[in-house]
């Protein structure tokens, strides 16, 4: 059994090659097809750098080893899959949004559900987007991802009674212009919304598994986990959904994109990764 769905231009599901697990990978920000429609104002290579470039491909096993992986084709510049689609900025528009938005710090700063910025003071558009283009976005883009993370986690609830869900993501190993504590940025983030989205023991066993190859942790700090573990994650329910964060330094040249010697190791590590939590899985069923 073994599958591959596309919808182009927005995202690829890869089921298991072999036996299933009730475990689930998505990379929501690796996606490089720039829309021929998307009309930002920048440089491409300055819109380039907010990709998590290369993350589908780091866990690109996962089917090999009997998990699913979900990833998006279009770049997190268009539209922001890890935001409330209510996290929106009125500013961006050339008329009222429909329904009471609600922004958050995220917004503010420019970074929200569609960005303002594509870097701190440099905005992305030079004319507001109207109402009927940024719904376009939600619903060809945002909505069909969404749905189809829904589906595979609701079908692997169905069949199993629980699901792990690994949101997977990359971080700049420059500290953002908030100097709020840590002052460092370690090589990962693991997190799950101060335990909202997954139980503890799943957590701690992603974060000791890259502890005991050397490598920095932290926990919920300074990043909780964003929209998509908060929408799939249900521990309550058996649903269990935690964030990782990766260093682009350690795989990376965050400027290029260019991949350096680090990443086949960080790969590996990443094999071994999804191969432990398919046995955790198995395990606790
Ligand atoms: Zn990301």
């Amino acid at each position: 059994m073994s599958e591959v769905k596309t919808v182009p231009g927005v995202f690829t599901r890869r089921d298991p090659l072999n036996t299933a697990h009730p475990v689930v990978f998505d990379s929501p920000h690796s996606g490089d097809q720039y829309p021929a429609d998307f009309e930002f104002d920048v440089p491409l290579e300055m819109l380039r750098m907010t990709e998590d470039a290369h993350v589908d491909e780091l866990y690109g096993a996962a089917p090999e080893h009997g998990a699913t992986l979900l990833h998006a084709h279009f770049p997190r510049a268009l539209i922001d899959l890890n935001r409330h689609p209510l996290d929106l900025d009125a500013e961006l528009l050339d008329a009222p949004w429909p329904d009471a938005l609600q922004p958050s710090r995220k917004s503010e700063v420019g970074m929200g559900l569609i960005r303002r910025v594509a870097k701190d003071g440099v905005p992305m558009y030079r004319r507001p987007l109207s109402v009927a283009e940024v719904r376009q976005r939600i619903e060809q883009y945002y909505n069909p991802y969404h749905d189809e993370l829904s589906s595979i986690i609701e079908g692997m609830h169905q069949r199993f009674g629980v699901v792990w869900h690994i949101n997977c993501h990359s971080m700049r190993s420059a500290l953002g212009r908030n100097p709020r504590p840590p002052t460092w940025k370690p090589n990962f983030i693991v997190s799950n919304r101060d335990g909202d989205t997954s139980d503890e023991p799943f957590l701690k066993f992603i974060g000791d598994f890259f502890r005991a190859r050397g490598h920095t942790v932290l926990v919920n700090r300074p990043f909780k986990g964003g929209e998509i573990v908060r929408r799939h994650g249900d521990p309550g329910n058996n649903r269990h959904s935690v964030q990782i964060e990766i260093n682009r330094k350690i795989y990376m040249d965050e400027v290029t994109l260019e991949k350096h010697e680090g990443f086949p190791v960080l790969q590996e590590q990443l094999n071994q990764l999804i191969c432990e939590i398919c046995d955790y899985a198995t395990r606790a069923l």
